[in-house]
């Protein structure tokens, strides 16, 4: 199983980076290894001193599938769920600026919690209008709904299954909203999406 993730799909938060807003979709790949289930704590690791929370739609495979059309990416997948896609920033910062892969930044272990539950997606009017939000100490700091992303989720189901062959159990990661913030020890996340809380997540 792996994890699939998905860099600027949302244009206030590659703007808040100062990142160009991409032609096409920004793919990184991130092992099983960096999983973190049932509402764990996650532990600062000790190689940062800057971890972002970015709040993320996941998108649970459930077919196997190459070179799908976005036409009928849907019939990939069934259910929806939240993620966080904690970020080493200081050394992705470092990484990107001497053109090297950043995937030590994202894809170190437990780096990446994931909802208990996912929601089926005929529970939506569409999956293209989910709103999703995190609160961190109890205020608002990310609020996003799908439709604002750059390419939607049938779209990075196409892009993806170019490059690589999806299985069942694959997630992918779609993007986050803007709001990224440095979380400290002792701060707890909560991520909902609408007003269902999906996930906790205490910082250690
Ligand atoms: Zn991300």
């Amino acid at each position: 199983m792996k994890l699939i993730g998905i860099g600027r799909n949302y244009i206030e938060h590659a703007k808040e980076l100062n990142n160009a807003v991409p032609s096409e979709p920004v793919i990184f790949l991130m092992p099983d290894t960096s999983l973190l289930r049932n509402d764990e704590d996650f532990y600062i690791p000790d190689f940062t001193n800057e971890v972002h929370h970015e709040l993320e739609i996941v998108v649970r495979i459930n077919k196997i599938g190459k070179n799908i059309n976005s036409k009928f990416a849907h019939r990939y997948y069934e259910e929806i769920g939240v993620g966080i896609d904690f970020t080493a920033r200081d050394l992705q910062a470092k990484l990107k600026s001497k053109g090297l892969p950043w995937s030590n930044a994202k894809g170190f272990d437990k780096a990446s919690p994931i909802s208990r539950t996912f929601i089926n997606k005929s529970e939506f009017t569409s999956v293209d209008d989910i709103d999703f939000s995190l609160l961190k100490n109890g205020e608002i700091v990310q609020k996003g709904n799908t439709k604002d992303m750059i390419f939607k989720i049938d779209e990075l189901i196409e892009h993806i299954s170019k490059y690589y062959t999806l299985k069942i159990g694959d997630l992918i990661f779609t993007g986050t909203p803007a709001g990224v913030s440095k979380v400290e020890i002792g701060d707890r996340l909560e991520a909902f999406i609408g007003e269902k809380k999906m996930l906790t997540c205490d910082i250690k």
